[in-house]
């Protein structure tokens, strides 16, 4: 047998199959190890065949195969291939989306315990031998028992002798690391009206993408789970997408209670231990739910059922390390290839989504009341530029203020949401002017009062607070902008009685660090939660009637086209965590632009009002859906070979158009908006195109440019510009 073999080497110049000669008991999907130019590497079999085109003296035997089931699911060969296509990426690279990092590192083992287990063979054992005998009694109560703990009760020697006698034997048993284990089993709910017809809906559609557009709080999470179940007792697999589950500590609880260990959760907060194990669970099929964030798309399942996106609209389904995926796309390749179906939800999806359900792409089902009636919260705007003129330069209005106070009076709790870490954003001084950048970014620094220090939130660097100006030896500093630690500092102030909790990148690192504050919060322990836009999503706290939104328009004055459906989208994520039980819930949204109509819409919840309006904006001035933003970067060390490199994507570029100008609808060479990142320069060549036609060859181009000191890549529809 001939084994064809996918090298572990991310390169492009070894991106081909190479072939080995094999045993007849090896599988497809099988990790082995090869003889490769003189080195031993590691790498996947995804084929094999009974003949070779090669001369079979030159053929070399594999060097070793793992004992272990074959880690890729047949599947992958295809996928790998496509995405290899589609995103100009070594298969490599594609391969190691579909196992654990860990395991390719192999930093990372099953762990085994050592059993003694009765034999059930009769054995005589000397009168003077007590300890044996003593061993014996007691392994007949139990049946069997750990190893070591044997040997500490009756000496390693005793269960040695009785072991070696064939009373007893030993064997090996893999332990499973499972996180978090949760405690009792829920049941399902009856349905309502809307959500059985939700479901028949899916399941009586021919399409393969299902969008579930549901205001939050309609009960979209329990239509998944019963997707779920159906996948299951037909015999399938199914995997469930969040944006953030490490975010979401509610959701995994709620599926683990109602599958159990049928469900696996794939997440960053786990120990790579776990996260090794739970992925074999998946694997050998003693789980069959995937859970996990945008990379539990690869999850090793076969025979799947259903896929389901949840917040199928936030950006952190787009992959920004190589290849650049999009998740829904994705997704949508593993459906077809399973005959399931890929279901979408959300309360806001995406322009794009939600105009492929219009033209009928999509199955569409809207659900347009929250359980049980209870209304959605009103939404108060508050305008910030009247607070200003009347001296109130706090982070807090009048009627935030108030209903703060109310709510702490009545007991309830409430959620204060601002997209800034850190205590301000920027360090000035008000002599000349200067702002204090990081080394190795073009960034401002924010100033971090808990660590009195300044952080970059690009690279991470901290830097000790200077008394003076770097530039002009100024001794007024000035500390710009409000975030998250300046909120809760006065917050402490205005209500000292209040206990506030606060939650962002500073506050929530080490395993399991937003599912404490998170469990804190839910068990009223505070009543203030401030944080940035972790705390937006899919958090359902009953006695929450009260979100306070600090800065709604900071998105709004991106100079991005999705800046309008940002806001939309933040604005609704945000204001559907009050109100969820009983009480009725207020939001106040703070603003320096309250006519916006994007604000308008928001406040009325009228996500049709708001698409419409978009959708006629994208398409008069051509922007996505209606055309495709595509950006190559180029980034470097150090500027000549960025602008060599940039130089051959711009010519390149512009040959395209020459020969396909009515392709084209813009196209330009910049320096990128941050023109540095970690102490690499960023440049950027940006396409505006009617379609994706030429989208291959400028990939082609990106590879062609590319070389060992300027990184060259292509970025579609990019969610951040920067
Ligand atoms: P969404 O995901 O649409 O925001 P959820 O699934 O979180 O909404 O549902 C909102 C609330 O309604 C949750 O507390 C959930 O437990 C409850 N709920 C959902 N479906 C039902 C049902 N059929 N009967 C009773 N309560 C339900
Ligand atoms: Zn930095």
């Amino acid at each position: 047998m001939y084994a064809e073999v996918i090298v572990d080497i991310a390169h492009s110049n070894v991106d081909k199959i190479y072939e080995y000669s094999c045993g007849e008991d090896v599988k497809a999907g099988s990790r082995v190890k090869v003889p490769f130019g003189g080195r031993v590497v590691d790498g996947f079999i995804v084929g094999l065949s009974e003949t070779s085109a090669y001369p079979p003296e030159k053929i070399k035997p594999l060097s070793y195969v793992y004992e272990e089931p074959p880690a890729l699911v047949e599947e992958c060969f295809s996928l790998m291939n496509e995405l290899s296509a589609r995103y100009r990426v070594p298969k490599a690279v594609c391969l190691r989306l579909f196992v654990p990092a860990e395991m390719r590192a192999g930093r990372v083992h099953e762990v085994y315990k050592k059993l003694v287990r009765l034999s059930g063979a009769e054995i005589s054992v000397s009168k003077s031998a007590k300890k044996q005998a003593e061993f014996l009694t007691y392994l007949s109560d139990e049946g069997e028992a750990e190893y070591t703990l044997c040997c500490e009760k009756f000496g390693r020697g005793a269960v040695n002798a009785v072991v070696e006698k064939g009373g007893a034997e030993l064997v090996k048993v893999k332990i499973n690391r499972t996180p978090l284990a949760f405690e009792g089993r829920e049941p399902p709910k009856q349905l309502t009206p809307a959500q059985l017809a939700a479901l028949a809906s899916i399941e009586n559609s021919d399409k393969t993408v299902q969008l579930i557009h549901g205001v939050t709080g309609s009960g979209k999470t329990e239509i998944y789970l019963n997707v779920i179940s159906r996948a299951l007792e037909q015999g399938k697999t199914a995997i469930f997408l969040v944006p953030e589950i490490s975010l979401t500590p509610q959701m995994f609880s709620q599926l683990k209670r109602r599958f159990g260990e049928k469900a696996a959760i794939l997440h960053s907060g786990l120990s790579a231990g776990e996260r090794f194990d739970e992925w074999w669970r998946l694997r050998t099929g003693e789980a069959r739910i995937a859970i996990g964030a945008r990379s539990a798309i690869f999850s090793p399942l076969e025979n799947i059922g259903a896929i389901i996106i949840d917040e199928e609209h936030d950006s952190s389904y787009f992959s920004e390390s190589a290849p650049r995926y999009s998740t829904i796309e994705v997704a949508e390749m593993r459906a077809r290839r399973n005959g399931c179906k890929l279901i979408l939800g959300s309360a806001t999806p995406s322009v794009e989504t939600y105009s492929r359900a219009v033209s009928g792409e999509y199955n569409l089902i809207t659900l347009t009341q929250r359980i049980n009636g209870r209304p959605l919260p009103h939404i108060t705007i508050a305008d910030m530029r009247r607070e200003v003129r009347r001296g109130n330069n706090s982070a807090f209005s009048a009627a935030l203020r108030e209903e703060l106070k109310d709510t702490l009076e009545s007991g309830n709790q409430a959620i204060i949401f601002l997209n800034r870490r850190g205590y301000s954003h920027t360090v000035i001084c008000q002599d000349c002017g200067y702002a204090l950048k990081c080394e190795h970014c073009d960034v401002p620094l924010a100033y971090h009062s808990e660590e009195k220090c300044l952080k970059c939130h690009y690279c991470g660097a901290r830097y000790r607070l200077p008394s003076a100006c770097p530039e002009c030896g100024g001794l007024h500093l000035r500390y710009g902008g409000t975030g998250t630690q300046r909120v809760v500092a006065e917050l402490r102030e205005l209500f000292p009685a209040a206990r506030i909790l606060r939650m962002d990148n500073d506050t929530t690192s080490g395993k399991e660090g937003h599912y404490k504050i998170l469990k804190q919060f839910g068990e009223k322990k505070a009543d203030i939660l401030v944080g940035t836009q972790m705390i937006a999503k899919g958090h359902d706290f009953p006695s929450v009637t009260l979100v306070g939104i600090l800065d709604a328009d900071m998105s709004l004055h991106f100079s991005d086209y999705r800046a309008g459906e940002r806001t939309f989208q933040l604005i609704t994520q945000v204001s559907g965590r009050s109100g969820r039980a009983g009480e009725a819930g207020k939001v106040v949204l703070q603003t320096y632009s309250p006519d916006n109509y994007i604000l308008r819409f928001a406040v009325n919840y009228d996500y049709i009002g708001f698409f419409k309006n978009e959708i006629a904006l994208r398409k008069a001035t051509q922007f996505p859906p209606f055309s495709l933003i595509c950006r190559v970067m180029v980034t470097a060390e150090d500027d000549a070979p960025a602008l060599e490199a940039l130089k051959g994507v711009y010519f390149g570029a512009e040959d395209l158009r020459t020969a396909n100008p009515q392709e084209f609808i813009f196209l330009n060479k910049m320096h990128s908006p941050i023109k540095k990142i970690q102490g690499r320069v960023r440049y950027q060549v940006l396409m505006r195109l009617q379609s994706a036609r030429l989208l291959p060859r400028i990939y082609d181009l990106a590879v062609r440019c590319s070389n060992s000191s300027a990184l060259v890549y292509v970025e579609e529809n990019p969610v951040n510009l920067s």
